[in-house]
């Protein structure tokens, strides 16, 4: 039988797991942590449970696939509703909006609270879901370094909607020159976080982002996101995937070049295919020394990261929902913070997660689980442990002047995930939450392929290769391996007696 190594059980390798075994390969995982996840794990302070990384949940089908290319029902093994509202929105001047998951729903609001044009919020809406159906299939889909890519009918799809993709403007442009209200204009240039960047640099492409959100939907996993990748262990499992845990891969074996397996602190793991699900940067620094590595590739300017408090308040707060937003006063300004002056600032946007009002498991009768998160810069040697004390009070002070209440005192559990924590528990370069940012027009085509053009049988999904962060285009780099990986050759028919 062909044997296959993962290196990394973060929700990119988990489920190139899946697909290689379903493909005939016989599958083992190496992961450095003693569990599986990377980023997508979870974990109990006291009474409260808490998803540690991702949050947000879109392109729930992209998980469901896994189960039905094996032959499962979905629902057997995981299921999950749809959020409405999706998110409720806070700014500085005490507006308040509720993003509804209908479409028309949500323009209405829009238009009450802020005084929006309810038509020109369904326009932006159906352009986004135009643009996204038009490029997705050549942008995310497919492997951007393979010919056969281009000499697909899809291109000619996704060069129809060039003139419309705001490849010439900014991201917050493009939202500035067809909103005149800078909180809604806020609201939309907020999407570019979804893949750790800024709206003052990234292209008006990223404003495909929303449809996803709201035209397909945002959903909560029953269990939290945590679910998703232990039920696609579970299937894994099933499918006969071995795991290992502890074990750290040191290096990758090479022998004219090809991937021939890899090393760990117990021994040798020989494999016709290798996929590493490590960040790519420590991929070919700490793997593959010996290896030229691809420079420019590897010096993309990185994704922001995250400062996170988690924490358990004993009360509770019916004016919020799953997902929150308390924007800042300047969001100009707070980018400028994270990318150019890499620190962060004083009046920080804030995302609260409070998964307990969708699972009242998730915390204590009467008390809240709140994942409190704002985006900073990744680690470029900066001093965490000042910028975590500030901003920890900037956060305190602002929460507590937007909800009226003083929330220092409810603390009752507290937890801090900062950018060095991020790369020591998952390896990725620099704290990065999505691989590198989309803060240029090319980043597209600058991002790692799925595949080594250099040593053959090695391959490459996850967040820091193409096509990108978060969970759905982890799943979809998942999905990109498994289309490159070759079938393998059916067993040759037994001698009839
Ligand atoms: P990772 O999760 O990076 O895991 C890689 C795994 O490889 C780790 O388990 C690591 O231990 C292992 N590993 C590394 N090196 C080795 C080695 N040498 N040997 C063995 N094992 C190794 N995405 C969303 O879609 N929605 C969100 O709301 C969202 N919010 C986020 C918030 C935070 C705080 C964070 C951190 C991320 C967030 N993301 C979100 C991004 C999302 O979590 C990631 O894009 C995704 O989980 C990354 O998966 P991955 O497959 O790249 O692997």
């Amino acid at each position: 039988m062909r044997k296959a190594a993962v290196i990394g059980a973060g929700i990119g390798g988990i489920a190139t797991a899946v697909r290689l075994a379903v493909k005939g390969y016989e599958v083992t995982v190496l992961e450095a942590n003693p569990t599986f996840g990377g980023k997508m794990h979870e974990f109990w302070l006291g009474g409260y449970r808490f998803d540690a990384g991702p949050s947000l949940f879109t392109l729930p089908h992209l998980v469901d696939e896994l189960f039905t290319l094996a032959g499962r029902t979905p629902s057997d093994y995981f299921r999950y509703t749809r959020l409405d509202p999706i998110t409720h929105y806070f700014w500085p001047d005490g507006s308040h909006v509720k993003a509804y998951s209908d479409a028309g729903r949500f323009a209405q609001e829009a238009e009450q609270q802020l005084g929006v044009p309810k038509q020109a919020v369904q326009e932006a809406l159906a352009k986004s879901s135009r643009l996204y159906k038009g490029t997705a299939d050549t942008f995310l889909r497919k492997s951007l370094h393979k010919l056969d890519t281009y000499l697909s009918p899809d291109v000619l799809k996704a060069l129809s909607c060039l003139s419309d993709l705001g490849l010439s403007t900014t991201m917050h442009e493009a939202n500035a020159s067809q909103f005149s209200d800078p909180r809604f204009v806020q609201l939309l240039d907020r999407f570019a976080t979804y893949n750790g960047s800024d709206p003052y640099q990234a292209p008006g492409t990223l404003n495909i982002i929303p449809h996803l959100e709201h035209n397909i939907g945002a959903f909560y996993p029953e269990g939290g996101i945590y679910a998703i990748a232990a039920s696609l262990v579970k299937l894994a499992e099933k499918l006969g995937v071995a795991f290992k845990y502890n074990e750290q891969v040191e290096r990758i074996i090479t022998e004219n070049n090809k991937a021939t397996g890899v090393e760990t602190s117990s021994g040798k793991y020989k494999a016709d295919v290798v996929v590493s699900n490590m960040d790519v940067v420590p991929t070919y620094r700490r793997l593959l020394p010996d290896q030229p590595a691809p420079e420019k590739t590897l010096q993309q300017p990185r994704s922001s990261s995250a400062l996170i408090f988690y924490w358990g308040i004993k009360r509770e707060f019916p004016q919020l929902h799953v997902h929150n937003i308390f924007f800042s006063q300047d969001y100009k300004t707070e980018f400028e913070h994270i990318f150019k002056y890499k620190t962060v600032s004083q009046d920080p946007t804030v995302y609260i997660n409070i998964t307990s009002k969708a699972d009242p498991q998730d915390a204590p009768a009467g008390s809240e689980n709140w994942f409190v998160m704002v985006n900073v810069p990744h680690n470029q040697g900066q001093d965490w442990q000042q910028l975590t004390t500030n901003t920890r009070q900037a956060v305190l002070q602002k929460l507590s002047n937007m909800l009226g209440v003083s929330i220092e005192p409810l603390i009752q559990e507290e937890q801090v995930l900062d950018p060095l924590l991020i790369e020591g528990r998952t390896s990725s370069f620099g704290g990065a939450l999505y691989g590198s940012s989309s803060n240029n027009r090319m980043a597209a085509f600058l991002r790692h392929p799925n595949f080594s053009s250099r040593l053959k049988g090695l391959y490459f999904c996850g967040g820091s290769v193409h096509p990108g962060g978060g969970i759905p285009l982890c799943l979809l780099s998942a999905k990109i391996v498994g289309e490159l990986v070759p079938a393998v050759a059916p067993l040759p028919a037994k001698p009839r007696k």
